[in-house]
């Protein structure tokens, strides 16, 4: 496999030899059980690359890093539960677990498709992103709407402006449950930004138990 590996965990890929095909576009990557990165490949840097991501993220100095740090901390608790189900769940598919999951661009509304093989015993994680779905967002009915000179509507108690860490929607502080789809500040987010989860990715990351 194409990629940059740490040592120790191309023993753990050779089952992707003969277990599960990979067609060339996919965005993958190893982690070992404390969820530290151990393996990235060619589809990982070029995302990055196309996503504007800091450069450290496309050089062997990211391997070690965990995973769960370059994860927005809404999200973190999800992660670390999926992973560590995929790590002990056996399976008699080739992966153990899938998760589809929406990453947009400003442009274009992305679904990914995450499969997690389970390596040898639960020695490791790989973990593979496919593209499912693209298309621009007018075409699913999302209207995007101007970032407004006065950014007020938009500002929280703290003065903050809060993006959905998951669909990247801005939340409307003044009318309840609205959350806007600002194409400008995806592209460029405002300088006092943070984040939360709307209800929608609220309810489909962390559902109620029943
Ligand atoms: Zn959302």
């Amino acid at each position: 496999m194409n990629g940059v590996c740490a040592p120790g965990f191309d023993r753990l890929l050779g089952f992707m030899e003969t277990g599960w095909q990979a067609d060339g576009t996919e965005i993958i990557y190893g982690i070992w059980p404390d969820f530290s990165l151990a393996y990235f490949n060619e589809g990982w840097v070029r995302f990055a690359r196309e996503n504007d991501g800091a450069s450290w993220l496309m050089s062997p100095e990211c391997l070690g890093r965990s995973v769960l740090d370059v994860t927005s901390a809404d999200l973190r608790p999800f992660y670390r539960e999926l992973f560590s189900r995929a790590l002990t769940s056996v399976t008699a598919r080739p992966y153990s677990i899938s998760h589809e999951y929406e990453c947009s661009s400003a442009e274009n509304y992305r679904k990914f498709a995450m499969l997690l093989f389970r390596l040898d015993g639960g020695q490791g994680l790989l973990i593979a992103n496919s593209l499912v779905v693209e298309m621009p967002h007018e075409a699913r009915g999302t209207l995007p709407v101007e970032p407004p000179t006065d950014s007020t509507p938009y500002c929280n108690e703290h003065e903050l402006i809060v993006q959905c860490a998951a669909c990247r929607r801005i939340r409307h502080q003044q009318l309840d449950g609205r959350w806007d789809w600002i194409p400008a500040w995806v592209r460029r987010p405002p300088e006092r930004t943070s984040h939360g989860l709307c209800d929608l990715c609220m309810s489909y990351y962390y559902p109620p138990r029943q």
